[in-house]
């Protein structure tokens, strides 16, 4: 294989603060929930690598997100600054501006607390991906390691080409 194919390549998209509103929600297992956001603010959304993340910005029930806002040098937080923790966009389709993402639950947390009391018409503020690494995956062996919050990135690789292999056996001296 080439040099290059095997290099990691790093790519910027332009910041933007998007407020969404949820489509649908559906309990994959009782503590994995997918939840489906749409929004006219998805325009120009893009999602090239597998382990993408955007930032959440989960509000109170009953509450508008609160997000920062651009300045000059980068985002601009309000006072009490909001609570932003990190996703990976499991699908995104844009002929239809759909969002999937799926959260881990059962910790308490404002994300997870967010995800639980969803339900269609509820917003999420959501920015990013800032930026993507494009990471190859034209080897002929992988090793993938994650607790289920990596669920998404894993799934979006495209490994199911891939056929499992057993793991090597190490034996101690
Ligand atoms: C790049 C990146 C991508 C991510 N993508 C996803 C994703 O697609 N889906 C997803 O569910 N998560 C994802 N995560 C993890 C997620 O950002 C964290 O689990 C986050 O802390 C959840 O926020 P919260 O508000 O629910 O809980 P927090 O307020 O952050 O934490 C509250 C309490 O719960 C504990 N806690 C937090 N997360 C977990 C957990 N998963 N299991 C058990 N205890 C926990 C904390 O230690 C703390 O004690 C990703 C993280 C990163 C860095």
């Amino acid at each position: 294989m080439s040099e290059s194919l095997r290099i990691p390549r790093r790519v910027r998209h332009e910041l933007k603060f998007r407020t969404l509103s949820v489509v649908s929600v559906e309990d994959l297992t009782p503590t994995y929930r997918r939840i489906v956001l749409t929004g006219d603010d998805l325009e120009g959304f893009v999602s090239p690598g597998f382990d993408d993340h955007v930032k959440v910005f989960p509000p109170r029930p009953g509450e508008a997100p609160v997000m920062p806002t651009l300045g000059p040098d980068g985002p601009v937080f309000p006072e009490p600054r909001p609570a932003a923790r990190d996703y990976t966009p499991r699908a995104y389709d844009p002929a239809t501006r759909r969002l999937t993402l799926d959260f881990v639950t059962g910790h308490g947390g404002p994300a997870t607390e967010w995800a639980m009391t969803a339900a269609p018409g509820v917003q999420l503020g959501v920015s990013g991906p800032r930026g993507s690494t494009l990471v190859p995956t034209a080897f002929a062996d992988h090793v993938l390691i994650g607790d289920e919050t990596a669920l998404p990135a894993i799934a979006r690789g495209g490994w199911r080409n891939c056929p499992p292999r057993p793991a090597p056996r190490w034996s101690s001296p």
